[in-house]
């Protein structure tokens, strides 16, 4: 289910767990390992409490759809915020409850388990399996494998089933969650493999939106002057205005297109105008500002030079 450490969405770096609980070994998708979790099991819930879950953008779409709530309610209700492991981009995480385990909220019972377990949170859908991403020195690209977490507490690795990664994934429904979000990993993915440790204010609200509040985004859509800006098909506008599966695609899409340009979004070419006359005027501004500026330190500099004169 989960473990005591930020697991990042089984998307996780080694450095972000403990390496005691990790083993030594990268497993790929035909890789054969054995496991079983099931109610009746001495160990059951017993990683439900205590732990950190980061939420994806998906995750929190299953979560509040099968709650009945509002973004805002849900955000409110479970979640609080923080950011992905070594990147500044803010997320929100589970809120565990404020028992002395600091259980989790959806947790019924040591018998009953897991309230949302059809839409739990991808970490702990993906447990024991962690999803890793490193590059050599030597490669060009970021390669991808498997990890398996082993950790005291859990007894399903000492059960007999056997299973491949691959059919583990698709029995815990991994490849339909990555590939929801698999435009906002990338963006992730690519701002950590890049180590950038800085975005503008503007970058992280519209990161946190897309990642948190599909509500806002779609009033960020469609109440501002979004659909102006881009050349978007009248097709796409109507299946992103009635569905909101596919509007959330839509933004995570959008995210990476808006982040690192990657994507086949097109501004068109009269807000790309009005941007540049806005970039323009604001190059101006500043220049002016710096020149004021400039100014006073010398008129003030003036100043002392007069006032050490008349000493
Ligand atoms: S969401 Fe469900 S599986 Fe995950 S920690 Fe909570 S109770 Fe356990
Ligand atoms: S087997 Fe592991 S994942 Fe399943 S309940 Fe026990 S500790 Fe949790």
């Amino acid at each position: 289910m989960s473990d005591k450490k930020d697991r990042f969405e089984g998307k996780l770096n080694i450095d972000d767990l403990e390496r005691s609980v990790i083993e030594p070994r990268e497993y790929g998708k035909e890789d054969r390992f054995r496991f079983r979790c099931y109610p009746g099991i001495p160990c059951f819930t017993k990683c439900c409490s205590g732990v950190r879950i980061n939420l994806t953008p998906y995750d929190i779409w299953r979560l509040k759809n099968r709650l009945q709530m509002s973004y805002d309610e849900f955000l409110n209700t479970y979640t609080i915020p923080s950011s992905i492991d070594r990147t500044p981009l803010p997320i929100v995480v589970l809120k565990m409850q404020e028992d002395e385990e600091k259980t989790c909220p959806f947790l019924q019972g040591p018998e009953k388990g897991c309230g949302v377990y059809e839409d739990r949170p991808s970490t702990c859908r993906y447990y024991p399996v962690g999803r890793a991403h490193m590059r050599k020195v030597d490669e060009p690209e970021l390669r991808e494998f498997y990890v398996m977490i082993k950790e005291d507490h859990c007894l399903g690795h000492k059960e007999d089933k056997e299973w491949t990664l691959q059919q583990w994934r698709e029995d815990q429904g991994a490849d339909d969650y990555d590939e929801v979000t698999k435009d906002w990993l990338a963006v992730v993915i690519k701002a950590k493999s890049l180590g950038i440790t800085e975005f503008s204010k503007q970058s992280l609200d519209l990161f946190f939106m897309v990642s948190s509040n599909l509500d806002m985004f779609r009033r960020f859509v469609f109440e501002s002057r979004f659909l102006e800006a881009y050349e978007i098909d009248p097709e796409t506008v109507e299946r992103i205005r009635n569905d909101e599966l596919e509007l959330l695609k839509f933004s995570l899409q959008w995210l990476r297109f808006t982040f690192f340009g990657e994507g086949d979004f097109k501004v068109k070419e009269e807000a790309k105008a009005k941007a540049a006359e806005r970039q323009k005027l604001l190059a101006e501004a500043r220049k002016k500002e710096f020149e004021q500026r400039e100014k006073k330190a010398a008129e003030d500099l003036e100043k002392l030079k007069s006032m050490r004169g008349k000493k």
